[in-house]
């Protein structure tokens, strides 16, 4: 796959995602499998990835996280 933005090249790897929920809380979603443009550094995450970054934000506000850190592959 080529990078959207400058057509670099896309390498698998991994990236920290913060989310910020409603009430000022905040997520930071560890080591998420994306694919990352070698040139620019863009990062571009999968539709499966997203759905399970999804769960993981719902259960993070069912669970009243204020502030969070949650590894991806733990979580997921
Ligand atoms: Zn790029």
């Amino acid at each position: 796959m080529k990078c959207p933005l400058c057509k670099g090249t896309m390498k698998r790897g991994e990236t920290n995602m913060p989310y910020e929920l409603k009430d000022e809380k905040m997520v930071v979603v560890r080591e998420v499998p994306a694919l990352i443009c070698s040139q620019c550094g863009d990062v571009f995450i999968e539709a499966p990835i997203l759905r399970q970054l999804e769960t993981i934000l719902k259960r993070a506000e069912e669970e009243g996280v204020i502030l969070g850190f949650v590894k991806f592959r733990e979580a997921a």
